[in-house]
Order: C-alpha cells, then structure tokens, then sequence
C-alpha cells in the first residue's frame, strides 16, 4: 500500500473494499464517504477497483460482465443517468443486436482484420448462448442480421442486470473529462495506478478500459472524449467521421424524394468506381435514407455522385427492347418495373411525349433515358445529416497500437480500448453491436 493510501483522515474508517484476485492477499483499500450516486454506503477509494470501464455502454458492460466473473472488481463510469443510451435506441428500439455473418470484411477502418482475433473468440453463436442465459432470444432477418426477441431495452436491462450480479458498480451522471496514466507506464509492465478525473472527482484503477464509444448521434451520448483523451495520452487517433447516416439532397431531386417521402423498395446504391449495396431505401422530406443510403454514407465525400438502380434483379435496357414489350406505352412500362407512384415521379422529369409513346416508337435515345431513369438514377447530396443521426463513426484510436487477442494498448500496458472507441465500424447490420461485445469480451478476459 503506497504513504498517501495509509493517511486516514479522522472520522473515516479503513475498509477492506475488493476481495483478493487470488495473485497475493486482499488488499485493503481506504475509503471515505462521500456521497455518490452508489447506494447508501458507496465509497470514494483511494483505488477505486481492479478495473475502471470508463462507458457503460454496448462494450463497456459486456467488458464488465466477463472481468466481474473472473473475480475482478469492475467499477463502471459513464457520463449518461441510464446506461448503454445507443444500445437502447438500436434497431429502432428492436435491436439488430449481431449478424450471423460478422467477419473482418464487413468492418472499415484501416486494419479490418483487427476484428479477426475477437471475433473468432467471441462470435455470434457465443453472443447468442449469452443471450439465452440472460433470458433473452433473438431471431434472423435477412443478410444474417439478428433481431433481439424482447428489444432493445430488455437486452441493455438484462446486461445491467447481470453485470450488478456478477458483483459491477456502476457511476452514472459521472463525465470523464482526463486521464493520466502511472508515471513509469511506458517503462514497466503496468502495476501503477492510472488516475481518471471526472467531474464530480477523481477514480484510481491500475487498469483502465476506455469504453466511451465514438461521437455519432450526440443525442444518445456520443462525444468526442476519445479524441480528448487520446492526444493527451499521446496515442494515435483518427478524426472521426459519420457513418451509416441519411443523405440530404438539393433541387430537383429534393423535390422528388418529398413527393415520394415514406415510399421504400429495394434498390442498389453505389458511388461511381465504388461500393455498392442493395439494400432497402426510403424517401424522406431531406432525401434518402434506409439501409443501402445508410451503408453507402460510410464511404461517401462530399461532392461525390450516387448511383441508384431502382430495379436491382433486372436488366432494365434489355426489358425496354424485348420485342414482346413493343406495344406498352413507356409509362406502363416503367410501373411494371417500379412502385407506381415511384415511375410516375420519375417521368415527370423525361419530356412529357416519352411517357405516352410506345416502346417499339422510342427512338434509341429515349429507350436509353428511360432504362437510365429506372436503373442508373442520379444524384449528387448537398450533404449528409452529419453526426446529429450517424449510427456509428469512423475514425477511432489506431488499432496497430492496441492488441488484437486482449485490446490493451502496446506502449501503455494497463489501459484497454473497446467498441466504437477503437478505429472499427461495421456496416449496417447489427456488425457494430457485435464488434462491442466481441471487443468487450476480449478485454474483459484480460483485465
Ligand atoms: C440510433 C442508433 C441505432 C443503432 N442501431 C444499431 C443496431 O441495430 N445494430 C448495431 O449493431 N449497431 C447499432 N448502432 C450502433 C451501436 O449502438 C454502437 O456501435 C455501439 O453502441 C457502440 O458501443 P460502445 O460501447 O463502443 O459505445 P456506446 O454504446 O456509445 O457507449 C459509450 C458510452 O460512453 C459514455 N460516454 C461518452 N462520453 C463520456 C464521458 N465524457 N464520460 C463518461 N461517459 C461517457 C456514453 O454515455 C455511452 O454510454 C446504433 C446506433 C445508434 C446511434
């Protein structure tokens, strides 16, 4: 026990906290009350648990969860009153809680294959026995993406639930503002304490999870701490960026995306020499959104055109030529291929006579413009809606300077980084929930 730890002010008594990890006897820890929002005898520590998870969400919790059943004692600290606000919001609250084909490809950032060690030790099926034993059920939707039965409040309750059980505190309404790592952390192989400041005091752990996720959809708890933290930890960090976000449009094609707003079909959205996905979109009174809108806003730049093909399984050109077509009027046509009221809006931008001529009349050019209008629609977004309604980020702490099999950090040994905290994000999916708990459960072996 350090000089500092062996004062005890009068009045206050010395307690015995955290039992032993079983490495070397219990240690005692001091404590004082003071009032936090622990219960009637929470206690401010000079050390303040084996491990402190700074974020109490999706990755935070499940890090706890597994550190707490090997016998650690996990104190976790998030800025929020209630935890794990985005695992709450996911799915629209029906919680695409993992994808049965999560694998390195399904990730950006620059080290995908980051993923690869996490992922093949926590996969999906381990996710989902998780789930069983928390009572909880899930089941497949398209694209191997699995659905939380119960929703998204039921599985962020039950993973409270069974963190407090496994023995976790949990600090809410607490923002972390700084974090100061031991003196020789650099030097030895860890054993000081890291000091976090927050604003209502300062916690002492001798290991530190950063777990405070990224800065999409402020709204629901996403800051840029990470960012904060990184620079004065001198770790190497990527400015985030928004990912998976609804495109704003401008001009005509604002125009037709309010005519059509609510409308959703099935359409490949890419961008020229790009991605590509097909996937649901919907029209929205700002432009585009649904899940291939979402996916393609994570590789989109400003400036950038989108391609949609409204009519992914046809090949639209050859069912404009078919012989067998030639006595359809183009409109006819058209609403053969696509919703109504989608071809019609589409029509209104082609001369008027396109749309009453037959297709075996249609000069080549107009065969052209119409098979373009269904199948290589264009339009180029003023812009994105931002951060304010990202479901995740981009950008992150460097992976290479963390562990791919533990997620602790290379030159700070000590401190463990998990979730959207690291410089990973997963296309839509339920790829981002399972990057947390994968992420979190490698931690929470190795605290
Ligand atoms: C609306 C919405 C819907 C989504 N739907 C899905 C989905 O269906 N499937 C899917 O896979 N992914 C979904 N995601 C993404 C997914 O929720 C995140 O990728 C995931 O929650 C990241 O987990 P995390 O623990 O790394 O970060 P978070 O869950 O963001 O947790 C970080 C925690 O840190 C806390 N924090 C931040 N700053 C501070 C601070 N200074 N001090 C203290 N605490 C702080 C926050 O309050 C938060 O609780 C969705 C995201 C959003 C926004």
């Amino acid at each position: 026990m350090d000089a500092a730890a062996r004062r005890i002010p009068r009045g206050e008594k010395a307690l015995p906290l955290f039992p032993s990890d079983g490495k070397g006897p219990a240690r005692l820890v001091i404590a004082r009350r003071i009032p936090y929002n622990l219960g009637m005898m929470e206690c401010v520590t000079r050390k303040d648990g084996d491990v402190l998870i700074l974020g109490a969400g999706a990755a935070g919790m499940c890090c706890g969860l597994f550190a707490a059943r090997r016998g650690r004692a996990v104190l976790l600290v998030d800025a929020g009153t209630r935890t794990g606000r985005k695992l709450r919001a996911s799915g629209g609250g029906r919680c695409n809680c993992t994808n049965r084909q999560a694998a390195p490809k399904h990730y950006l950032g620059n080290e995908p294959r980051f993923t690869a060690r996490a992922l093949a030790a926590f996969p999906p099926a381990r996710f989902l026995a998780l789930l069983g034993e928390l009572g909880l059920s899930a089941h497949e939707e398209d694209h191997g993406r699995m659905f939380c039965d119960q929703g998204a409040e039921a599985l962020a309750n039950a993973l409270e639930t069974a963190c407090r059980h496994a023995g976790c505190r949990f600090l809410l309404g607490r923002a972390v503002a700084g974090l100061t790592p031991p003196p020789d952390a650099r030097a030895d192989a860890g054993g000081g304490l890291f000091h976090t400041r927050t604003d209502k005091g300062d916690l002492a752990a001798p290991k530190v999870v950063l777990a405070l996720g990224g800065p999409a959809w402020p709204a629901l708890g996403g800051t840029d701490i990470v960012a904060r933290l990184a620079g004065g930890l001198r770790l190497p960090h990527i400015p985030a960026r928004p990912a998976l976000t609804p495109f704003e449009l401008s001009g005509p094609a604002l125009a037709l995306c309010r005519d059509l707003a609510g409308l959703s079909l099935t359409a490949r959205v890419s961008i020229e020499g790009g991605p590509a996905h097909t996937d649901g979109l919907l029209f929205t009174h700002q432009g585009l959104s649904g899940p291939a809108a979402l996916q393609i806003s994570s590789h989109w730049r400003r400036g950038t055109e989108l391609c949609v093909n409204f009519a992914p399984d046809i090949d639209v050109p050859a069912y404009l030529r078919a012989p067998e077509r030639g006595k359809k009027l183009a409109r006819t046509a058209l609403a053969e291929l696509l919703p109504r009221r989608l071809a019609e809006a589409l029509l209104t931008t082609l001369p008027e006579r396109i749309a009453g001529r037959r297709l075996a009349e249609c000069p080549r050019a107009e065969l052209d413009a119409l098979a373009r209008l269904a199948a290589d629609w264009r339009a180029t977004p003023k812009g994105t809606a931002g951060m304010a309604r990202a479901e995740a980020s981009t950008g992150g702490l460097v992976t290479a300077a963390f562990s791919a099999k533990t997620m602790e950090c290379r030159t700070l040994p000590g401190l463990f980084a998990v979730g959207e905290a690291l410089d990973v994000a997963g296309e839509l999916g339920g790829y981002n929930l399972q990057w947390a708990w994968a992420s979190g459960h490698a931690a929470g072996q190795a605290t």
